[in-house]
């Protein structure tokens, strides 16, 4: 499956359980993400945000419904859906590897130049230029100089060069202190603005920035809306 065309993401209906649950996790989710949208989902913590991400990556399948890209079931994409969608989690996973393995992780044949480009754009520029070995420094060692918020900047320097349309961020800064995630979430917005961006979050600092906001609660859409009238 190829798409070149702008992605709408729609979510018909969708119920799940898992396998060895003996309830529905979501229970018929609607929900169309139009190109660039920007939408929140929020709600308490075992609501089901997480689920509804591996959902919409194809990584789980409905028990009912359908989510589709232009038309297209994700579930048929297989691996080719990272063109298409990418995430960024609570932990964001680095390999003991270089910097610059780390950024072009899943796009091998970027320059480095297209590595710089990404790794300004994303704040970290500087502070990769005052290592001796620059793009070459292996992140196990660096790992220990990485804070938790240079973490998720690189992380996001590997969404950004692999420059998928749509980009699921599941709390991406749960963890961090109010200064560093204010920082943070200033970037993404940034850097995101051409993206339709799905933003899992527990609170609602940077919310009013979005285009739509859901609330789900007991597996359902409980409120739905634009951050002026929520
Ligand atoms: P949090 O805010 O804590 O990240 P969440 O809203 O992302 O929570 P999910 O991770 O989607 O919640 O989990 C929803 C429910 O599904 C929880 O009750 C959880 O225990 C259950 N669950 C999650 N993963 C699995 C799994 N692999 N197998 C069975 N149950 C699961
Ligand atoms: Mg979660």
């Amino acid at each position: 499956q190829v798409i070149t065309e702008p992605l709408t993401l729609k979510i018909s209906g969708v119920t799940f359980a898992y396998s060895d649950g003996h309830r529905d996790i979501l229970q018929g989710i609607n929900l169309t993400l139009t190109p660039k949208e920007k939408l929140a989902i929020l709600g308490r913590s075992g609501s089901g945000k997480s689920t509804l991400a591996s959902l919409i990556r194809g990584d789980l399948v409905p028990t009912k419904g359908q989510i589709t890209l232009n038309g297209i079931d994700v579930t048929e994409f297989g691996d080719e859906i990272a063109k298409y969608i990418g995430v960024i989690h609570q932990t964001p996973y680095l390999f003991n590897t270089t910097i610059v393995n780390n950024v072009r992780l899943g796009n091998e044949a970027a320059s480095d130049q297209e590595v710089w480009d990404v790794l300004k754009r994303v704040g970290l520029e500087k502070l990769i230029k005052k290592l001796p070995q620059g793009l070459e420094t292996m992140v196990d060692e660096a790992g220990l100089r990485f804070s938790g918020g240079e973490r998720h900047r690189l992380a996001l320097a590997r969404i950004l060069l692999k420059d998928a349309p749509i980009i699921i961020l599941d709390e991406p800064t749960v963890g961090l202190d109010p200064i560093t995630e204010r920082a943070l979430v200033k970037t993404f917005m940034e850097v995101l603005q051409d993206k339709t961006l799905i933003w899992i979050t527990h609170h609602l600092q940077g919310v009013d920035q979005m285009d739509k906001i859901i609330f789900i609660e007991d597996g359902e859409i409980v409120l739905q809306g634009s951050p002026a009238k929520l």
